[in-house]
């Protein structure tokens, strides 16, 4: 069955490789000219199943108050006329209960650690460099948040996964280079199975592999609608250099970021999608010693430390209210002033390069994977701060269902229906 998949992220790829392996004939449309150049390009590279954490938490609304105001924030909120700003807040705000936050999670990690156990066989088999490194370290700067973390880490007890409560000086056991903090941390949360790599680099590696096994890429081509007819969707209208066409497929992924929901709605599948903006900074290491070893997290100002090889990255800030690609210098001083609280002397602040993407963020925090309502036309989207951890194993859930077999997980809550939305079956 010829098949296109829409978007060549780390989502889009990772279709794309899977549907192969369940013998499809596979296209990968791209605006771009090459793989992972939006969100998936410049993010933190954790891949920590055991904490992915929606947004919407208890407590969070007070928290978010009270960063609003100050000059370095993990938040910034742009109050807009965007009647889907405020119907996403208005959603985001009922899943901040704890009820909800707990049934949010367990679906986030569902998909996350079948995700790592996806990503673990296929690299057994296809060992390649992406600056790996194992453990995550979450660095906490006041009992506040400390006290914030407990719903989140009475999760961690009582699903077993393997977590440590460790004091300052633990946590410069476990990074070495904090000894040279400007600060100590009054705690930290260190999960050793935990991991992270560069994103970027493994969805290249991962694009080599899958045009090796005959995917084929259509890359600075523009997907401008869909053909749908009678209830199922046809084909796919293109743009590029070589003019306006008409791709037929006897399947569509949909896996295009941010970008998805607007594709979708003339169909009326409307899912819930509100990009929230972030930052990083890549900059080259100084001084090994000084410097992390492999991710951290300063869970205060929500902003991650990773290391990849000769590189660190520092990411992090939730900006609201803004799609465009403008780089905000309130956000890219948040992450120079976390980089210089924990490592100062690891890398030379000139040497940053700042980039911002936009995280495809549904307002309880879970993916949508699978039926879109419209027959043959498949989801792959809403994978929001946690879409590198999640990636394979929505990859290999969507190509299972297009191809007509029962993933490995339940997918309760991880589809379409949990807005009451989608006119197909439902697992
Ligand atoms: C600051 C920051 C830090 C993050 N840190 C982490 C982290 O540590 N761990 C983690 O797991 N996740 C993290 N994320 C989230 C992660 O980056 C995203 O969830 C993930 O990249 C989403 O992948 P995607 O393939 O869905 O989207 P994208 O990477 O955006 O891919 C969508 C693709 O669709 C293409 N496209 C869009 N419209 C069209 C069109 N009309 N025609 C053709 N092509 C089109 C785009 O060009 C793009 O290449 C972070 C995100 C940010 C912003």
């Amino acid at each position: 069955m010829h098949t296109i998949v829409l978007g060549a992220g780390v989502i889009g790829v990772a279709t794309a490789w899977y549907l192969r392996e369940c013998g499809c004939d596979v296209t990968v449309i791209e605006r771009e000219p090459d793989v992972a150049l939006a969100t998936s390009f410049g993010n933190a590279g954790v891949i920590a199943p055991g904490y992915v954490t929606p947004w919407a938490a208890p407590g969070m609304p007070a928290k978010i108050l009270k960063y609003l105001f100050k000059p370095a924030s993990p938040l910034i909120f742009r109050p807009t006329f965007d009647a889907a700003q405020w119907r996403w807040i208005a959603r985001w705000l009922r899943e901040c209960d704890i009820e909800r936050f707990r049934v949010n999670k367990q679906r986030m990690q569902r998909i996350a650690y079948y995700s790592r156990e996806c990503l673990h066989a296929f690299r057994a088999q296809h060992p390649f460099d992406y600056a790996r490194s194992d453990g995550y370290l979450q660095l906490f700067r006041s009992e506040y948040d400390v006290e914030f973390a407990q719903p989140a880490l009475a999760v961690l007890r009582d699903a077993g996964i393997a977590h440590r409560e460790v004091s300052a000086a633990e946590c410069a056991q476990i990074e070495p280079g904090l000894r040279w903090a400007r600060q100590q941390p009054v705690s930290g949360l260190y999960l050793p199975d935990d991991e992270a790599g560069d994103c970027a680099r493994f969805t290249r590696e991962l694009r080599a592999h899958c045009e090796a096994h005959g995917v084929r890429f259509r890359f600075d081509t523009r997907v401008t609608g869909l053909d749908v007819q009678r209830g199922a969707v046809r084909g796919v209208y293109v743009e590029s250099a070589s003019g306006k066409e008409t791709l037929t497929a006897g399947a569509v992924v949909v896996a295009m970021g941010v970008d998805s929901a607007a594709l979708l709605a003339p169909f009326g599948v409307k899912v819930p999608l509100y990009p929230v903006k972030g930052y990083s900074a890549t900059l080259a290491v100084v001084d090994d010693e000084k410097a992390p070893r492999a991710a951290l997290m300063d869970e205060s100002l929500k902003t991650a430390i990773t290391r990849f090889g000769p590189n660190l990255r520092v990411a992090g800030t939730a900006e609201l209210g803004d799609r465009r690609a403008t780089l905000r210098e309130q956000a890219l001083q948040t992450l120079m002033k976390v980089l210089d609280d924990w490592f100062p002397h690891a890398a030379a602040p000139s040497s940053a390069q700042f980039w911002v993407g936009h995280r495809p963020m549904t307002p309880d925090g879970a993916p949508l994977l699978g039926p879109s309502g419209v027959d043959r036309l498949w989801l792959n989207v809403g994978h929001g701060s946690t879409g590198w951890a999640m990636s394979m194993g929505s990859g290999r859930v969507v190509a299972d269902l297009v191809t007509q077999r029962v993933p490995e997980i339940d997918l309760d809550g991880l589809t379409l229906a949990r807005y009451g939305r989608s006119r197909s079956s439902q697992r």
